[in-house]
């Protein structure tokens, strides 16, 4: 085996939506805008805490709880709590779906990849293309044996979902092959499969014999409705993988779901998350799950107490649960207002093209359709700040600046 000596390792970059946000806050420039970290800020570009979370930190103060170890599968009444938000209370209780505490949605889509390289040894693994960046650098640390085929999903010049080119791609997957999907609020392009679409993926990936990873980063975020987030993840469960699925003769051949509670709390910073383990009924769920514990033994021991008792506070009472109903309205609206508002002012100004994209995708971004030389621009001459790819994070537009953003959006795109 090749050796390699400390000198011999080349500096890498940092990853770019932390390169940015530090590239941002060392700019003095006063009215520079910052559209890069996927993080959700107020009507006056501030960080939120959520009502719902104040309140159950008053509680948690209140109890004055010890610092003890969790168990390696994390706090119980979260990990319940976690599973009922994500497959409804009713399908929450069926025994083949397993749940550990993670660290956050990374650490969910790090423990799956883990899982999968070690147990499962796909051949290659489906990713969108494109995706959240950190997919591919997480499959590729944790199963570099793994092939990555990247699938289509974004069609550039109709600035919508590429179905077709999806259903192709993963026509060519082999058994227990993994495919990674996002369940709601694709990142980064907004765009989501609708129902019928979603209904035509499951039948491929079904007689495919593939293995299921679901991402889910912005249940509620997305909608403002949790259920209506979650429904691609029940359909896929209730149709495979449920009581009366049995008779199933093409299920997939098991299927993990991320859940991150990093957006949909404003716990970015927290790192809660969990990962649910799916096997089909004639499959027993105990071993799997056993190996899995033995990963998460191997890699953090055992979770993190806070976060778990801030979500776990919220989900156990039924007033503060309504307060976080609320609370997700509260900032999916908002974003919903700003996609308004900024095509508004594109068209008021009369820009080029059409720009009707910003409004029909879903989430926390607007895939522009700008170029890198553009989005350089905005950087360089306007101070406004947004992935290399077009990927806009809406949550830094407010009314004082969408404006004077959407004024530097034209200027690049008639440059
Ligand atoms: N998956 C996707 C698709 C995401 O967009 C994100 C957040 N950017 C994550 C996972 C991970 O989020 P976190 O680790 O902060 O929970």
């Amino acid at each position: 085996m090749a050796q390699f000596t400390l000198e011999e390792l080349p500096v890498l970059p940092l990853a770019e939506t932390f390169a940015l946000t530090a590239a941002y806050n060392a700019d003095s420039f006063p009215d520079k805008v910052n559209l890069g970290q996927g993080v959700y800020r107020d009507e006056a570009c501030r960080p939120w805490v959520l009502p719902s979370v104040r309140a159950a930190e008053e509680v948690l103060h209140n109890q004055n709880a010890n610092h003890e170890y969790l168990p390696i599968t994390g706090d119980k009444q979260f990990n319940d709590k976690a599973r009922e938000l994500m497959f409804s209370p009713k399908l929450a209780k069926n025994p083949n779906i397993r749940t550990v505490q993670t660290v956050a949605g990374t650490g969910a889509n790090n423990l799956a990849a883990l899982f999968c390289a070690h147990h499962i040894k796909p051949k290659n693994v489906f990713i969108s293309d494109p995706t959240w960046d950190n997919h591919y650098l997480i499959w590729k640390t944790a199963g570099p044996e793994i092939t990555q085929k990247l699938y289509p999903y974004y069609n550039a010049s109709a600035r919508s979902f590429d179905f077709d080119g999806m259903i192709a791609a993963l026509e060519a997957g082999e058994e227990n092959d993994v495919v990674v999907l996002h369940p709601c609020a694709h990142n980064p392009t907004g765009f989501d499969p609708s129902q019928e679409q979603w209904k035509k993926i499951a039948e491929v990936i079904g007689r495919k014999r593939l293995f299921v990873v679901f991402d889910s980063a912005y249940q509620g975020f997305a909608s403002g409705d949790p259920d209506a987030d979650a429904w691609a993840i029940r359909y896929f469960y209730s149709t495979f993988f449920g009581a009366l699925s049995d008779s199933q003769t093409n299920p997939p051949t098991g299927m993990l779901v991320c859940q991150s509670f990093s957006k949909n709390f404003g716990l970015y910073g927290e790192r809660i998350g969990a990962l649910h383990l799916i096997s089909p009924q004639s499959v027993a769920a105990e071993g799997a799950y056993t190996h899995l514990i033995r990963l998460i033994r191997a890699v953090i021991s055992c979770p993190s107490l806070f976060g778990a008792r801030v979500v776990n506070t919220i989900l156990s009472d039924a007033d503060l649960t309504a307060q976080w109903g609320e609370d997700v309205k509260t900032m999916a609206l908002r974003i919903q207002g700003v996609r308004a508002s900024l095509r508004a002012e594109l068209e008021k100004i009369n820009i080029k093209g059409d720009w009707s994209h910003i409004e029909q995708q879903i989430g926390m971004f607007s895939y522009t359709g700008l170029s890198k030389a553009q989005v350089e621009r905005l950087k360089d001459v306007h101070h406004i700040y947004m992935l290399g790819n077009g990927r806009m994070s809406l949550s830094g537009l407010n009314e004082s600046n969408v404006g004077y953003v959407a004024r530097a959006i034209k200027d690049v795109v008639d440059h």
